[in-house]
């Protein structure tokens, strides 16, 4: 697929795309000092005046939507949709990111709490103005978190790695995206959205602004430690068919035991005459066949690992400039 190129000497109409979870207490707090960043960047001339924000309503059980419908009176560049039922993170910032697909130049995600600094935005359209199709947003440290939650992040992205994923090292999902970048991203036709392994296949010219994470605004997390892992297993299943590889060497390495065991259990038995009856046979039909099973269950699973790439339909390439 092509796609024209964007002009990045324009200043670029913004979206900022802010999935919203019972965010109540933090939207009221939140739209101001994005305002402010909108004005203070229309005014230098860095973006275009008819930027927005776009919140999604990921179905919250408070008065989130009520809200969004009070902040879009006093300012309409504050802009709501709601999803009839809660999805989740992913699903709500996909929505949103679609829902300005054709009304922006470029368009950044951040969350509802301001813990995404909103300061890196101004860093992150200078790099658009320099060509960079998606901008991720990377945490320069992780003082605020705990420590907890500092160890299990840092031993997921261990983990992905291992299973083959691959992310941008404590990136969230934090980035500017260009016009371009997301029609390229309305490409991938998957059920299991999981943007960040996604957005670095996007491909184009990337860049990476540091920013410091704030703690939260108001009100609490809705990202607890069963969400987390939860996330971290979508993504290693919708990208990589690699546990499935790992079944067959497991298959191999209990294979290459097989022959150890049998040598010890022939030996056993005829040789120092130390086997009960029947205990060779067993031993060497647990193994044999066991190890058997394993390396077939990996074969199976190379295969399905093909069916799971072809089904999920990703576009094969996308073309950036030709000179005809
Ligand atoms: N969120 C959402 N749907 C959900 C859970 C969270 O849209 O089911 C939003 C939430 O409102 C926030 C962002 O996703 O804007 C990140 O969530 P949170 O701040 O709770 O996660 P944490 O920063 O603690 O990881
Ligand atoms: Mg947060």
């Amino acid at each position: 697929m092509k796609f024209d190129t964007p002009d990045f000497s324009k200043p670029p109409v913004l979206a900022l795309v802010i999935p919203c979870y019972n965010e109540s207490e933090a939207l009221p707090i939140t739209a101001p000092v994005l305002f402010g960043i909108l004005d203070r960047l229309a005014a230098s001339g860095q973006i275009d005046g008819a930027s927005y924000i776009l919140c999604i309503d990921d179905g919250s059980r408070d008065n989130t939507w009520q809200v969004i419908g009070e902040l879009h009176a006093r300012d309409p560049r504050l802009k709501g949709i709601t999803l009839a039922h809660n999805r989740g993170h992913q699903f709500a910032l996909l929505a949103g990111l679609m829902e300005v697909i054709d009304r922006c130049d470029a368009a950044i995600s951040l969350d509802a709490d301001l813990q995404d600094d909103p300061e890196a935005i101004a860093g992150m359209i200078e790099e658009y103005h320099k060509g960079k199709e998606v901008v991720f947003g990377v945490r320069s440290s992780r003082q605020t978190d705990t420590r907890f939650k500092r160890n299990t992040a840092h031993a997921f992205y261990s983990f992905q790695k291992m299973m083959g994923l691959e992310t941008v090292y404590d990136h969230a999902d934090y980035r500017l995206m260009s016009n371009r970048a997301l029609k390229v991203l309305a490409e991938y036709g998957e059920t299991n959205i999981f943007l960040r392994g996604i957005v670095p296949q996007i491909g184009f010219d990337t860049a990476v602004v540091k920013y410091e994470r704030n703690p939260r605004v108001a009100g609490e997390s809705k990202y607890p430690l069963s969400k987390m892992l939860s996330l971290s297993i979508d993504g290693i299943t919708s990208f990589s068919a690699r546990p499935m590889r790992w079944i067959f060497f497991i298959g191999m390495l209990s294979f290459a035991a097989t022959l150890i065991v049998t040598v010890y259990v022939l030996i056993s038995n005829f040789f120092l005459h130390r086997a009960n009856a029947g205990w060779t046979s067993i031993m060497l039909s647990i193994w044999g066949l066991g190890s058997l099973i394993l390396m077939s269950i990996g074969i199976v699973g190379e295969y399905i690992g093909k069916i799971f790439a072809e089904v999920k339909h990703r576009p094969r390439f996308t073309v950036k400039d030709t000179v005809w």
